[in-house]
């Protein structure tokens, strides 16, 4: 795994609140003793100034346990319009990890910093773990930036909620199950040692990030029909038609681009389309040309030529 800077990530679970404990019953207690004649005062005032204090605190911790109810694990959890990032050190993180930036042109990477901007503004990063990175927040977008660069609608309004785990990660529907990545209800959820192998090997058509990715624009376009692409919308029987033929000739033994889990069903096979589309551009037009070129009108992009942009949008 790639060396990260560890970050100073707010952490808000009851700490401000025991400082305020703390701090309170010390002045209660001194002001008791001397026989302070406004105690009583002094302890309405704090009493008014700790709640405001940790409201914002109480709240969020709240949202921790109505979300996920995971007992005794720490959550850290960052608001999208919180979150501040100079230009110099999304485009250095971007740059570093990212091989879909690396071929953008300036105008273009100057689009892509504001879409991923735009996209985390209105997201919750839930890390379920006791330390973070900075770059979380900003990887995680950036696979659904890439994917939809290429389109109008790119911000997934349905997915509020991004949780980021350690690694693989119970399935809260079926407890002996392990997931490195999945989408449900208003949330996708990653395992970041996973996601972040998808970035280590960029060529093996292996990335859980574009796969979730891929998952959530299909729900946004398909099932929550909420901040529509018109045009992915109008492509996308072209693409299902050849992917039921491609699907059907992988299931004949040889045929091996795709893995077995991607023939499991149609979503799937979709999802790991995508993978393969990014990370293994070349072999899936060589294979399926068809396949692959009903992809780069879907997305309006051409990653075998390395053109994020084929038509202006
Ligand atoms: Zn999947």
């Amino acid at each position: 795994m790639m060396k990260q800077n560890c970050l100073k990530i707010k952490h808000y679970i009851n700490t401000p609140r025991i400082k305020f404990v703390l701090l309170f019953g010390s002045i209660f207690l001194w002001a008791q003793i001397n026989n302070f004649f406004p105690a009583n005062l002094v302890f309405f005032i704090i009493l008014v100034f700790g709640v405001l204090l940790t409201s914002k605190e109480r709240n969020k911790e709240w949202e921790d346990q109505i979300t996920h109810g995971d007992a005794g694990q720490k959550v850290l959890s960052f608001y999208g319009d919180e979150l501040k990032y100079e230009e110099t050190e999304l485009d250095h993180i971007l740059t570093r990890h990212l091989p879909f930036y690396g071929i953008l042109n300036p105008p273009q990477k100057t689009i892509f910093r504001q879409r991923l901007h735009d996209f985390m503004q209105d997201k919750t990063f839930k890390i379920h773990a006791r330390t973070g990175f900075r770059e979380m927040p900003i990887l995680v977008s950036a696979t659904a930036i890439q994917i939809s660069f290429g389109l109008s609608s790119y911000k997934l309004p349905q997915f509020a909620y991004i949780h980021i785990f350690p690694e693989e990660f119970l399935n809260t529907h079926q407890p002996d199950q392990f997931l490195e990545g999945n989408v449900s209800g208003q949330a996708i959820h990653i395992s970041w040692k996973h996601f972040m192998e998808g970035f280590d090997f960029p060529d093996d058509g292996q990335n859980v990030g574009l796969h979730e990715m891929a998952h959530a624009y299909y729900y946004q376009n398909f099932i929550s029909r909420d901040d529509v692409d018109n045009s992915f919308v109008s492509s996308f029987p072209n693409f299902n038609k050849t992917a039921n033929k491609v699907f059907a000739l992988e299931k004949i033994p040889g045929n091996d681009l795709f893995s077995d889990y991607a023939l499991k069903n149609d979503q799937e096979f979709w999802a790991e389309s995508i993978e393969l589309y990014f990370e293994k551009p070349g072999a899936l037009q060589d294979r399926y040309p068809e396949l692959y070129q009903s992809l780069c009108s879907l997305l309006n992009q051409d990653p075998v030529n390395k053109i994020p942009l084929l038509r202006r949008i």
